[in-house]
């Protein structure tokens, strides 16, 4: 089963995520995560990326895309793949059909955690001082959101005609969600 967690910053995308690998023995793709790792890792990409990274602001499609490649054409990965934070754009998501066609994969299940604005600033206030992100400070935050409402939320009409989108209130309790999820995937 290959799952989509949809949602703005700090919905709660990757707790979902992570409760979904652990229940069904999956594999998270968090591009957030990896490119967090690019730049701890001081590599050419990191380099490339953590101004865009600190400013609240996409990372260009090509290296993000190029990312998401090696994991799909993973064949012990395959259609076992929970997404968290990709596809971020139409482009992000068209591309995305086209590696799961080419591998003989699709999306199963699409989950979109809504959650309003301020309760949104209220959890990246306090997953600033659990996680240290240095995106996580106030001005970059409003940033994320404004981006996500622009160019990520529209992304949500490409899905919109799937029969397996289903639409969460993200403003539950952590594990309310997870309960959620899981009756409907029937896990
Ligand atoms: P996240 O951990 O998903 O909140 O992502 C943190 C940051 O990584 C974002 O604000 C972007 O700068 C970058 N990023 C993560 N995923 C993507 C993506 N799919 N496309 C472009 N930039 C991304």
């Amino acid at each position: 089963m290959n799952i989509i967690i949809f949602g703005p910053p700090g919905a709660g995308k990757g707790t979902q995520a992570k409760n979904l690998v652990k229940k069904l023995n999956s594999f998270q793709v968090s591009t957030g995560d990896m490119l967090r790792a690019e730049i701890k890792n001081d590599s050419d990409i990191g380099k490339k990326i953590i101004n865009n990274m600190n400013e609240g602001k996409f990372v260009d499609d090509e290296i993000v895309n190029k990312l998401l490649e090696n994991i799909i054409f993973d064949k012990k990965k395959n259609n076992k793949l929970i997404f968290d934070g990709y596809p971020r754009t139409i482009s992000q998501a068209q591309n995305l059909d086209i590696l799961l066609n080419k591998s003989n994969q699709k999306i199963d299940f699409i989950f979109f955690l809504n959650v309003k604005k301020d309760a949104i600033i209220k959890r990246i206030e306090k997953r600033k001082i659990l996680e240290k992100r240095s995106d996580d400070n106030s001005e970059t935050i409003l940033k994320r959101y404004d981006t996500y409402m622009e160019i990520t939320k529209p992304v949500l009409d490409y899905y919109l005609k799937n029969q397996n989108f289903h639409e969460i209130d993200g403003s539950m309790e952590i594990d309310d969600i997870s309960l959620k999820i899981e009756e409907i995937l029937n896990v």
